[in-house]
């Protein structure tokens, strides 16, 4: 019986990827084992965070970094840094910034929900630019002399989503940024693969960098990576950390925690909720180890053979859908399988989506496209039994 079925709940074939709601992403076991390891120890968390921010740092080329509460936890306490710096008092009033800058300007077309957790720092989002290619009414994204315009006294860092096809590029926001004295906080949640994004992000001169520890990275789901700039980090940190200690006996590690740039000690600040275990920052740091070595890129190849058995099975079972293997360029990314139905044989594609939800066992696939007819399939969270499963429940359903 499964762990899950124990406490009554049904474990599903998450053929959706690493995705929060359903989980996360697959722990290799020797993330699992460094886990099982670190949770029969206990070391300081600011020493055990200190060596992270070191280890972080070599596969980041920043100068530091802080394991979080995913990118989302990452960029409420870079957000944090940047509004309150070593100002205690104003670590002590976050999320209120009643008397300082609170001002994060932030292209229009980049806003999402994810942003809730800026603004859950105590920032204000300032938007530039239009949505004019979705609204179907201009041909321009936003430009940098846009951000420039909305520059004023009350403005205290830019938020950057960081995607494959953002505008304007990273480098001229930074660019902006360095000529009026303003940090910029990068969300690139998602950008890796390529590994070559854990170093190439920061490279921009951006000062902080948010990663997710749970997707790509394949650490504990609830991770993230924030790195960049040492005195925000510290000051990320500062605010995270558990602070029930006495200042004259507190000795966080000097090149973590510059204690020069303050005065007493703070008390439990806004990330204290935010707060991450011993085991998943050392499962993290040994998924990330991972992660960059390349050591997942040899599973792509046997996830692209169950994504062809599928495809053949469903060929074979005559269904009212065609199949599309979609290969990414590359050794890093793993492939996906499109399945376009046949909607007037079949029903709508949600519809399709929801039986495969509802049945036994339990069957998500990807829904971003459904409004286009198609199931997309992706094998990361897969096994080769499931695929067996999973094949045979869409040959069922898409007859
Ligand atoms: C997934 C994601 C996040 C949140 O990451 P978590 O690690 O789940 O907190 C934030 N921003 C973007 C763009 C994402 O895709």
């Amino acid at each position: 019986m499964s762990i899950y079925q124990k406490f009554g709940v049904e474990p599903i074939i998450n053929a959706c990827g690493s995705v929060t709601r359903l989980g996360g992403a697959p722990m290799p076991v020797e993330v699992l084992e460094s886990f099982r390891e670190a949770a029969a120890e206990w070391v300081p968390l600011e020493q055990l965070q200190a060596a992270a921010s070191r280890k972080i740092s070599e596969h980041t080329g920043t100068e530091a970094g802080l394991v979080t509460s995913g990118a989302a936890g990452a960029l409420t306490l870079g957000a944090a840094a940047i509004l309150a710096g070593h100002n205690l008092k104003r670590m002590e009033e976050l999320p209120h910034c009643d008397d300082f800058p609170d001002e994060f300007i932030i292209a229009r077309e980049q806003r999402s929900g994810y942003d809730h957790a800026v603004r859950a720092a105590g920032a204000r989002l300032v938007e530039v630019g239009f949505n004019e290619i979705v609204s179907n009414a201009g041909v321009r994204r936003t430009e940098s002399w846009e951000y420039a315009a909305a520059i004023n006294e009350n403005t205290a860092g830019i938020v950057y989503v960081h995607a494959a096809d953002s505008q304007p590029v990273l480098t001229e926001v930074v660019e902006v940024a360095r000529e009026h004295g303003l940090p910029v906080l990068v969300d690139a949640a998602g950008e890796v693969p390529p590994r070559s994004n854990l170093k190439a992000i920061a490279a921009t001169g951006a000062d902080l960098v948010s990663f997710s520890g749970g997707k790509a990275i394949r650490g504990p789901q609830s991770t993230g990576i924030l790195c960049g700039k040492r005195e925000l980090i510290s000051s990320a940190a500062l605010q995270m950390l558990d602070m029930d200690d006495h200042g004259q006996l507190w000795e966080p590690p000097a090149d973590f925690i510059d204690t020069s740039l303050f005065r007493g000690l703070p008390r439990h600040g806004i990330g204290r909720a935010l707060k991450v275990s011993k085991e998943e920052i050392i499962a993290v740091l040994t998924a990330l180890e991972m992660f960059a070595s390349g050591a997942y890129d040899a599973q792509n190849l046997e996830f692209r053979s169950w994504l062809e058995m599928i495809g053949e099975e469903l060929e074979l079972a005559n269904v009212n859908a065609t199949c599309y293997l979609v290969t990414p360029e590359g050794s890093e990314r793993y492939p996906s399988l499109e399945i376009q139905i046949d909607e007037s044989a079949l029903g709508s594609a949600f519809d399709v989506c929801q039986n495969l939800r509802r049945g036994s066992p339990p069957i998500y696939v990807g829904h971003a496209r459904l409004q286009e007819g198609m199931l997309t399939i992706n094998p990361v969270c897969l096994t080769a039994e499931y695929a067996r499963v999973l094949a045979e429940r869409l040959c069922a359903e898409l007859k």
